[in-house]
């Protein structure tokens, strides 16, 4: 089988061809993918106009580049697989309409994919993990840990209450003026950091089960910061590389003991996956393998961690396996939980 995958829910515009021979291990046949980072670091975040706009613009390149690249054409193609959210919809809208566009000239079936499913679903496109396995998204916009039974059988066993973790990272490098995206920067001053000087919280810790809280330690930061500003004027360079390893070490300790429930709530899992931008920090991989002891720990390459259409195509690939198919109905749904059988979201909008 070999799919298209189209995704366009935040600010990467992507088009991937996917391929999976019985008995093989898939292949990604291309992956591309135009960023808009650019054209938002004026605004402090993603400013949903210009997303939809861009996406619009890039989608049928994209989507041509990936064909050229993998030397097919739409006659190749198995299916179409399309991002349909959750996300910001005008984003969603533009690779819906092209997806559907595509199809309806082609005679090339439709399949509308759950982006959290296309990350959720990742391990399995880069190492064949089996089923069931524990999955924690962590990335600018979520953060969940998920079980998953199957390519549409999820359950969510805890997530953040307030902010994705990606967020905090991105607030503590704005508070203490590093540039964006803040993760990368706060890692590489945190690597001079001594992470004990400052004791901030370890939020939820007290409450049984899986749920994470990420806002108070933005909180604690700022106060931090705000001491040392009014006690000396100013921050010291090793004030920041202190401030950014302790932010970092509340963040994985968190992280990682939130794990060890998750684990020890599916104790017939065969590996555990991380997904996600945030997923790129060295020293959370490192926390969240140790808790993983004798549970395979997998974290898929960051090009495939963070953003793409690959997840998609791969997504879409495993739900026609599964015999489904969508038609000119599709719609695109700005929210869309993964696990329908969970209370409402709190917070992070998605
Ligand atoms: P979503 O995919 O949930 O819609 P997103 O597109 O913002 O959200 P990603 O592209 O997966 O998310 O990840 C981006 C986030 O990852 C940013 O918040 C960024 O700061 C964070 N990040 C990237 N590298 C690191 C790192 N080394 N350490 C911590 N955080 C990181
Ligand atoms: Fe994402």
């Amino acid at each position: 089988l070999t799919l298209l995958g189209i995704e366009s829910s935040c600010d990467d515009t992507g088009a991937a061809l996917v391929r999976h021979a019985p008995g093989a291990a898939p292949q990604i046949l291309a992956n591309c993918i135009a960023g808009q980072t650019e054209l938002h670091a004026a605004y402090g975040g993603v400013v949903p106009e210009i997303a939809a706009r861009a996406h619009a613009e890039k989608l049928d390149l994209m989507v041509e580049a990936a064909l050229a690249e993998a030397g097919l054409g739409l006659a190749d193609i198995d299916a179409i697989a399309v991002t349909a959210g959750p996300g910001l919809i005008g984003g969603v809208l533009s690779g819906v309409m092209l997806a559907k566009g595509l199809s309806l000239a082609s005679g090339v079936p439709l399949i509308g994919v759950n982006h959290l499913a296309g990350h959720a679903l990742t391990p399995r496109l880069t190492d064949q993990q089996a089923f069931p396995y524990l999955m924690l998204l962590v990335s600018g916009g979520h953060c969940q840990f998920l079980r998953v039974d199957g390519p549409d059988d999820f359950t969510r066993l805890g997530g953040t209450i307030d902010d994705a973790p990606g967020e905090a990272f991105d607030k503590t490098a704005k508070l203490l003026g590093l540039p964006q995206p803040g993760g990368p920067s706060v890692e590489r001053e945190a690597l001079a950091g001594d992470p004990a000087r400052f004791a901030f919280p370890r939020p939820l810790l007290d409450r049984a089960g899986c749920d994470l809280s990420f806002s108070g330690l933005k909180t604690a930061l700022m106060r931090a910061r705000d001491a040392l500003v009014a006690e000396q004027g100013g921050l010291t360079q090793q004030d920041r590389a202190d401030l950014c390893a302790g932010f970092q070490a509340a963040v994985a300790d968190v992280l990682a003991e939130k794990s060890r429930r998750a684990l020890a709530q599916c104790p017939d899992i065969t590996g555990f996956a991380v997904a996600g931008g945030v997923a790129a920090n060295k020293s959370l991989r490192a926390a969240l393998e140790r808790v993983a002891g004798q549970v395979p720990f997998l974290a898929p390459p960051l090009a495939l961690c963070t953003d793409n259409a690959a997840m998609i195509a791969w997504a879409g690939l495993e739900r026609f396996r599964d015999g489904h198919r969508d038609d000119m109905s599709l719609s695109a749904r700005p929210r869309w939980p993964l696990d329908t059988t969970a209370p409402a979201l709190i917070g992070s909008g998605k």
